[in-house]
C-alpha cells in the first residue's frame, strides 16, 4: 500500500515551515515535509561559510508572529538564524512531520485518484491530496563550468558545501564570484589567507552596513514589551521598502534608486581611494538590476596589498593556478566558489511536475513563458502551490513573501474544506490577468527602464524577461493575497455559482 498523506510539502526552509504553520491553522494536520538534506532550515542549515549573515537587518528578517528579541547584533550571523529554524520547528510543533534524506525527484498528478503521486530517490513514492513545493529560489548550488576545473589538485570548496574543518591560514586561496555571498565571504577569507585573488565578472552595488551589537537593555525591551519590537519592525521594514521602492517604481520615482546608488557611489569612494581599482569595483548596471547588499568591509578588502582583484576573465582552471585569457597564471591552493545558484535552468521548478494531461510545468513554462497567480499557482496543476514561483519573490525581506503566501494558502485550502471540494485550480483566466499585469508592472521597473544590461541578474531568466520580482511594493502584495477574489479558482465538484463577495475569506 502505497502511504497518502493529505499535504506534502517539499523543502524544511523557512517557506516549508510557514506552509506547515498554514496547514495546522487551516486545520490540516496530517502532512510531511520532504527534506532532501539531513536536517531543517534550508539556506540555514546549508550555508556555512564564514561571514555568513543576515543581508537585511534582523528585526525584520523572522516570521512576524514569532519575533526573537534575542538577535546577538543588528545582522545577525548565520548559525542563530539555524537556531531560530530550529525555535520555530519546536515550538510549532513541525520536526515531528519533517522526513529528512528525503529527495523528491518527479510529482505527477492521478486524475483518477485526484492525488499527486510523489516519487523520492531510493524510497518508495507517496501521495498526497496537496502538494507544496517550498524548494525556494535559492537552492540549487551553480557550479562554473570552467575548463579544467576538474583537474584542481588543491582544496574546492562551494559556498554551500562549507568545509568546516578547512584551515585558510597561510594558504593562497581564490574566490570566483563577487555576489552577495561573495561580499560575505571575502573579507573573513582575506583575514586569514596568506594571498587571496578574487576573480569578479560583474561588479555589485554595495551600501554600509550599519551593524551593531543588540545592547542588553534593548533585548530586554523587547522580551518586556513585545510591542516596542513591532514597531522597531515597521520601522525597519518601511527602510527597506524604501530601498527599492525606485527600483519597483522606477518610472514614478527612479530618482530615489538614483539617490541610492550615488549614495553607494560615494560610500565605494570613501572606502577605495584607487581611481583604477574603483573604476573595477563600480557597477557598469543600474542599482537595483541586481540584489545589492550591504557591508562595511568588502570595498576595504581590495586595499589589503595581500588582495588582487582579477577582472580579466577566467580562460582554464590547471592544478595548481587560474590563467586569464591575457595568460596571467595566478598560483593557489584553495579555490572558493562563491557562484551563486542556478535558478532559471534548473530551478523553475526544482522537481519534475507534470500536472493534468500530462503538462509537465518545467517544459510548459519555458514553451509559454515563465508565470503564476499571485506567485503561487499555474493551471492544470490542480491542488499544487509552488512557492518558489515566477513573479513571487517579494521587496528585500523574504518573510515578505513567505507570510503572503501563507495567506494564500490558507485562503485557498480553507475555502476548499469549507466546500468539501476534493480539488482547487487556478483558472486560465485569473492566471493570465494575473501575469499581463505583472508584465505590465514590470514596464515601470529598473529592469525596463534601467541599464541592466551588463547585471547578469538573477532576477532576469534565460530570455531577459524579469520575471522573478512581483513588480509592487510588499504591503501592496500582501494585501491581495487577503484579498483576491477566491473565484480565481476553481474548486470542484463545480460549486453553485455564487457573488464574489461572497466567497472572500
Ligand atoms: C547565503 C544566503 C543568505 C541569504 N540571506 C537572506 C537575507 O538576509 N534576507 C532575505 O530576505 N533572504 C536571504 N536569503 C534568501 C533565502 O533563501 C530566503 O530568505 C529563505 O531562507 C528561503 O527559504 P525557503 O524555505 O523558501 O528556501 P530554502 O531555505 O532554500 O529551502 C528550500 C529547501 O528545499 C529543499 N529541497 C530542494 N529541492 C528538494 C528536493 N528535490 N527534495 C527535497 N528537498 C528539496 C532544500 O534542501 C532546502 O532545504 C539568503 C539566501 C542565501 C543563499
Amino acid at each position: 500500500m502505497t502511504e497518502h498523506v493529505t499535504a506534502a510539502i517539499i523543502g524544511a526552509g523557512f517557506g516549508g515551515m510557514g506552509a506547515g504553520i498554514s496547514l495546522d491553522r487551516t486545520g490540516i494536520d496530517d502532512w510531511v515535509i520532504l527534506e532532501r538534506e539531513p536536517d531543517l532550515g534550508g539556506t540555514w542549515q546549508v550555508n556555512r561559510y564564514p561571514g555568513l549573515a543576515v543581508d537585511i537587518p534582523s528585526l525584520s528578517y523572522s516570521f512576524s508572529f514569532e519575533p526573537n528579541p534575542d538577535w546577538s547584533r543588528l545582522f545577525a550571523p548565520g548559525a542563530e538564524l539555524k537556531s531560530y529554524c530550529d525555535h520555530v520547528a519546536d515550538r510549532y510543533d513541525l520536526r515531528r512531520r519533517m522526513r529528512f534524506e528525503h529527495t523528491v525527484t518527479e510529482a505527477h498528478w492521478d486524475e483518477a485518484e485526484e492525488r499527486w503521486v510523489i516519487e523520492l530517490s531510493d524510497r518508495e513514492p507517496i501521495t498526497a491530496t496537496y502538494l507544496i513545493a517550498a524548494t525556494g529560489f535559492l537552492s540549487q548550488p551553480r557550479v562554473p563550468d570552467i575548463d579544467g576545473i576538474d583537474t584542481f589538485a588543491g582544496t574546492v570548496i562551494h559556498s554551500t558545501d562549507w568545509d568546516a574543518t578547512a584551515d585558510l591560514t597561510g594558504t593562497r586561496a581564490a574566490v570566483i564570484g563577487t555576489g552577495a555571498t561573495a561580499v560575505q565571504l571575502i573579507p573573513e577569507v582575506a583575514r586569514q589567507a596568506e594571498s587571496l585573488t578574487v576573480f569578479q565578472r560583474t561588479p555589485i552595488w554595495v551600501v554600509p552596513r550599519i551593524d551593531m551589537e543588540m545592547p542588553g537593555w534593548l533585548r530586554a525591551l523587547f522580551r518586556r514589551a513585545p510591542l516596542t519590537q513591532k514597531v522597531a519592525r515597521k520601522g525597519n521594514d518601511l527602510l527597506l521598502e524604501s530601498l527599492i521602492f525606485g527600483v519597483v517604481h522606477h518610472r514614478q520615482a527612479g530618482f530615489a534608486s538614483r539617490l541610492v546608488q550615488r549614495g553607494a557611489q560615494r560610500f565605494l569612494h570613501s572606502q577605495v581611494r584607487d581611481p583604477a581599482l574603483r573604476r573595477q569595483l563600480t557597477p557598469g548596471y543600474s542599482f537595483g538590476c541586481k540584489r545589492p547588499t550591504f557591508s562595511n568591509s568588502y570595498f576595504r578588502t581590495f586595499t589589503k596589498p595581500h588582495v588582487t582583484l582579477e577582472t580579466d576573465p577566467i580562460a582554464r582552471v590547471e592544478p595548481d593556478a587560474i590563467v586569464t585569457e591575457s595568460g596571467t597564471r595566478h598560483q593557489i591552493d584553495t579555490l572558493l566558489l562563491a557562484t551563486g545558484f542556478n535558478l532559471w535552468d534548473v530551478n523553475f521548478p526544482a522537481i519534475t511536475v507534470v500536472g493534468r494531461d500530462g503538462r509537465d510545468l518545467g517544459k510548459w513554462w519555458r514553451e509559454n513563458r515563465f508565470g503564476s497567480f499571485q506567485g503561487v499557482s499555474v493551471p492544470a496543476f490542480p491542488n499544487f502551490f509552488s512557492l518558489a514561483s515566477p513573479f513571487g519573490y517579494t521587496g528585500l525581506n523574504y518573510f515578505t513573501t513567505i507570510e503572503a503566501e501563507m495567506v494564500h494558502l490558507s485562503r485557498v485550502l480553507g475555502e476548499a474544506r469549507r466546500r468539501g471540494a476534493p480539488t482547487v485550480e487556478v483558472t486560465e483566466t485569473a492566471y493570465d490577468e494575473f501575469c499581463a499585469r505583472m508584465r505590465r508592472l514590470v514596464e515601470d521597473t529598473v529592469f525596463t527602464l534601467g541599464d541592466c544590461a551588463t547585471a547578469r541578474s538573477y532576477y532576469f531568466n534565460q530570455h531577459g524577461e524579469a520575471t522573478l520580482l512581483r513588480p509592487t511594493a510588499s504591503w501592496r502584495a500582501h494585501r491581495e493575497q487577503q484579498r483576491f477574489d477566491l473565484a480565481a479558482y476553481r474548486f470542484s465538484p463545480a460549486q453553485s455559482r455564487s457573488e464574489p463577495s461572497a466567497i472572500r475569506a
